[in-house]
């Protein structure tokens, strides 16, 4: 498994084709921006993160809890400093005025949930 940000998963590439199909603009992975955000929409000041259930330590779903049982330390370390980290970034963007979602790869299995779910954040 790569490192989740900056690849181009399978996720992240079905968030933007939704987006691309509702005719939104954006652009991707913008390094001047904290945490190289994965969806950037400039004209409506909003950013979607779409995070890796493992790496970014999803509390909700099974896969973001479970840990390697070799090195079980090494990987309780790297996941709490990736989740210390996007909180740090995602309060650094709403502090300058971005409003920011967070798409988890587990939700882009449910086509459905994850329509009206980005619905929401761009119409809101
Ligand atoms: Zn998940």
């Amino acid at each position: 498994m790569s490192r989740i940000k900056g690849s181009n998963t399978a996720p992240e590439k079905l968030v933007r084709s939704l987006l691309h199909w509702w005719g939104y603009r954006f652009r991707i992975h913008r390094k001047d921006l904290p945490g190289k955000p994965d969806v950037v929409l400039p004209i409506h000041r909003k950013i979607i993160f779409v995070n890796g259930c493992f790496w970014h330590g999803h509390a909700a779903c099974k896969k973001g809890v479970t840990r390697p049982v070799t090195n079980a330390r090494f990987w309780a370390n790297k996941i709490s400093g990736n989740v210390g980290r996007d909180r740090v970034n995602r309060n650094a963007l709403r502090r300058s005025g971005w409003k920011v979602l967070t798409v988890w790869e587990c939700e882009t299995k449910r086509p459905d949930r994850l329509v009206s779910k980005l619905l929401r954040f761009l119409q809101e």
